[in-house]
């Protein structure tokens, strides 16, 4: 008989105690197969599921498919009420837009009614009449967030025609309302005025409500602003970071908006946890999140747009394929043994594409303390473009860039290049559910091979997708996953960009 192990000696070294060997390690990734990449982009993006748009019987469908294959894997429910479905609230609102206007007092006088010279395009509104001054808005912003006091209860007239998004413009701001200077072709303007009185989906419980926005026709915005000295400069690419704010105390903007809203709708976030074997970091969580949902048809009032026989938008890059990296990364994660120190929580969210619904109302209703959440690895659109490079926006906001530099660097095998954000201007930090993470102050990588000319049309197909390529990519999310699960210490902000992007400050 063997001389019993002296487990007191090796209590010592605790770290040495739960790593995972080589072998269980290989044994794990290697689960992770372009067959499978393949067979679950197919389920997900089939034309049976008719683009997932959110709400949708067929959304619906595919979180119980994914809800399924958690309980298979044995992760437990991070959901609601012992499940693995967190469902959030949903209203139908539409306007009325007879009863519904934007006018002008002051120093500057117009009338713009809604249908002829505005259009409604989201948020909400108290009822009946609100009114605050203006603020100009021009050129393109950089991702310096401006400083939210120049734009908090005012009524910002945007425009702002050189790219960016409106997200980091206001940045923490709560402005009143927004306008929307736009120079849509005629047949556009028609089909959003057509739009804006039929019933709309629209998150129950924001946040904080977000401003009612109208779109302006640019022709109107010309006429009521000359003669006050504020120019408008039109052209596209203007200088990135020309940003200019004009406060105009001479004018007040008065706006009515009537809604009528219905209850009753919800859509499902699905959330499995992977408990991590260490005491201690055991309630500190790693997150890899994908979002499930798409544009649906074109009768989902998500921008899907037919072509030819076609009309199912199926996102099989957009994003069945991050969908599926979350699936496959809780697969391979279950076979380790020992388990990761830190618990993994996967969660595969909807309404990404309305507006980053699901993220957004989980960051809001967490099923585990935010505090302890140390990082989320988002992969949205990671079956397409280049054959061995992967962009990975958000590196340069905390050590997790460095801590993915060297776990690739330590996998040669993998063939698989990740990069900087080579796309800064298209502000693609802020437009996927990795963001409200990451304004919550979790630090946030985005795994994301870039647009396309499928992005969003119907030709995003399963039959498109580099299955080989992102089983790759997967195996990077893993390893990269492990790594923050097992480490010591919890990632760290870069101190800037903790301020810029937590504390909105400049
Ligand atoms: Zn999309």
């Amino acid at each position: 008989m063997a001389a019993p192990l002296r487990l007191t000696c090796l209590s010592l070294l605790p770290g040495l105690l739960a790593a995972q060997s080589p072998a269980s390690v290989r044994q794990a990734v290697s689960s992770i197969t372009a067959a499978d990449v393949i067979r679950r982009i197919g389920i997900l993006a089939d034309d049976s599921m008719l683009g997932r748009a959110t709400p949708s019987p067929q959304l619906d469908k595919v979180a119980a498919y994914i809800a399924g294959e958690f309980q298979r894997f044995g992760l437990k429910p991070g959901g609601d009420n012992g499940s693995y479905q967190q469902r959030y609230p949903l209203t139908s609102v539409a306007i009325v837009p007879e009863s519904s206007y934007v006018r002008l007092t002051g120093d500057v006088r117009a009338e713009w009614k809604l249908g002829r010279d505005a259009s409604y395009y989201r948020g909400q509104a108290r009822a009946g009449e609100s009114s605050a001054e203006m603020v100009v808005v021009s050129g393109t912003p950089t991702d310096r967030p401006v400083d939210p006091t120049k734009l908090n209860g005012k009524v910002l007239l945007y425009l702002g025609f050189g790219g960016g998004t409106l997200q980091q413009v206001i940045g923490k701001a709560q402005p009143a309302a927004i306008l929307f200077a736009t120079t849509l072709p005629e047949e556009e303007w028609q089909e959003r005025t057509a739009r804006q009185s039929r019933p709309a989906i629209q998150l129950a419980a924001p946040e904080a409500a977000s401003p009612p926005i109208f779109f302006i026709r640019l022709d109107r915005v010309l006429a009521a602003l000359s003669g006050t000295g504020i120019t408008v400069d039109t052209s596209a690419g203007t200088r990135n970071g020309s940003l200019r704010i004009r406060p105009v105390p001479g004018v007040l903007v008065h706006f009515a908006l009537r809604q009528l809203v219905s209850t009753g709708l919800s859509a499902p976030n699905v959330i499995g946890i992977l408990e991590g074997s260490d005491p201690r970091l055991k309630r500190e969580y790693v997150f890899f999140t994908g979002h499930m949902d798409h544009l649906g048809t074109p009768g989902s009032g998500e921008g899907c747009a037919a072509r030819g026989t076609d009309s199912i938008c199926n996102g099989a890059d957009d994003d069945a394929s991050g969908t599926t990296a979350v699936i496959e990364a809780a697969e391979a994660f279950v076979r380790l043994s020992p388990r990761s120190k830190r618990s993994l929580v996967f969660m595969t969210v909807s309404g990404e594409e309305r507006g980053l619904w699901g993220s957004s109302y989980y960051a809001n209703h967490p099923t585990v303390p935010l505090a302890n959440v140390v990082a989320d690895l988002n992969t949205d659109m990671v079956g397409r473009n280049w054959k061995d490079t992967i962009a990975v926006i958000g590196k340069e906001h905390s050590d997790l860039g460095a801590t993915l530099n060297r776990v690739g660097a330590a996998h040669p095998e993998l063939h698989m290049q990740p990069i900087d954000d080579i796309w800064p201007q298209e502000g693609f930090y802020f437009r996927s559910d990795h963001y409200n993470f990451a304004r919550k102050g979790v630090p946030i990588l985005f795994f994301f091979n870039g647009t396309h000319p499928d992005y969003h049309q119907v030709s995003d197909e399963v039959a498109k997708i580099d299955a080989e390529k992102e089983a790759r990519i997967i195996q990077l999310v893993f390893y990269l996953g492990l790594e923050i699960a097992n480490a010591a210490k919890r990632p760290q902000w870069n101190p800037d960009s903790f301020r810029r992007i937590v504390q909105g400050q400049n």
